[in-house]
């Protein structure tokens, strides 16, 4: 069945970004679920029309476990709806649960999200010929059944309009040095996605973002080009495999940062790949469902366990 903006129902809002919502949306023909992102998009110009049916096939064609699925995307009063699985939680809203409870987040978590964003984004390079460019907690979603999924990959940068784009060029606060302050041909290699995803992970191991708000592109060209890399305090207890594939990660020079197939090769993503105890799905459903005490106690027995 082809979905059209017309037979979708409006349940309830999941979330708010910079470009628009994310809406829970029910299919009235087929009472199927979907998550509809609606962004207000001033694209006219045939040409970028047409990259974005291209992609929009492109994507459709193929998934894989660690890929949000996505259905579509179609046009409706000038906004794009973006069509796609609704998942539970996204990663930035499910550590800061962690946070609040002035716990850390365990490392068979932050184990298992590495090894399938690494996945996802190895799959979407592999078979889609994709790079994400904007890997950030956010755009990583999580659900009860314990899958770790990607999202809003590609589509979103072509479809916002110029002017919010150069808008916002500067100060993203996931960007690698390369795209700061660098040739443009290395600025969107593979490698670039392997920077955010280091930084994601140190900003939910140690329970906030390394850096600081920047006020101007100026300092955060300082920071990020100038100053070393980011990494996660030795004192909160994560393992040295940990702290060696966030450096790798964090390598500021892309051509000397490893690609996924190294990535996909480092003991931290072996372990995370052998380990079989740690319950994912279980792990996000408990912390969801949690009162504000509750999920004190559920995260201290996690890391006490983990000290054993
Ligand atoms: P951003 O990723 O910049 O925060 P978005 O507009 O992409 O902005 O998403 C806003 C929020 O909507 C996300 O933070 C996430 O919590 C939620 N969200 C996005 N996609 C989905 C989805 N498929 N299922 C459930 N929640 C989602
Ligand atoms: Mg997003």
């Amino acid at each position: 069945v082809e979905v059209q903006a017309k037979d979708l129902e409006r349940i309830r809002e999941l979330g708010r970004g910079a470009y628009g919502v994310v809406e829970e949306m029910r299919h009235l023909l087929t009472g199927v679920i979907f998550a509809v992102k609606r962004i207000h998009s001033s694209v006219n110009d045939e040409s970028r029309k047409r990259t974005f049916v291209e992609l929009d096939a492109c994507i459709k064609s193929k998934c894989c476990p660690q890929m949000v699925r996505f259905y579509g995307a179609m046009y409706r009063e000038g906004d794009v709806w973006i069509c796609m699985e609704v998942m539970d939680t996204s990663l930035d809203k499910f550590y800061r649960m962690c946070v609040d409870s002035h716990s850390i987040v365990p490392e068979p978590f932050i184990a298992k999200v590495a090894l399938c964003v690494a996945q996802g984004l190895n799959f979407m390079k592999e078979e889609l010929n994709l790079i994400h460019r904007d890997v950030k907690p956010s755009n990583i979603l999580l659900n009860r059944q314990g899958f770790v999924k990607i999202c809003d990959f590609g589509i979103s940068g072509h479809l916002t309009n110029s002017v919010a784009k150069t808008m916002n060029a500067g100060c993203k606060p996931y960007m690698p040095p390369e795209r700061i302050d660098g040739d443009t041909k290395d600025a969107y290699g593979v490698q670039a996605d392997v920077w955010s995803l280091g930084i994601t992970l140190v900003e939910i191991a140690a329970g906030a973002h390394p850096y600081g708000k920047w006020k101007t592109p100026f300092e955060q060209l300082k920071q990020v080009v100038q100053e070393p890399p980011p990494s996660v305090d030795k004192n909160l207890g994560y393992s040295d495999e940990f702290h060696d594939f966030v450096k790798q990660c964090l390598i500021k020079d892309c051509k000397q940062r490893p690609k996924y197939e190294q990535i996909l090769k480092h003991p931290f993503i072996i372990n995370a790949q052998n380990e079989h105890e740690f319950d994912l799905g279980g792990f996000v459903s408990t912390i969801l469902d949690a009162s504000n005490v509750e999920r004190d106690r559920v995260l201290k027995g996690i890391s006490i366990e983990n000290d054993a």
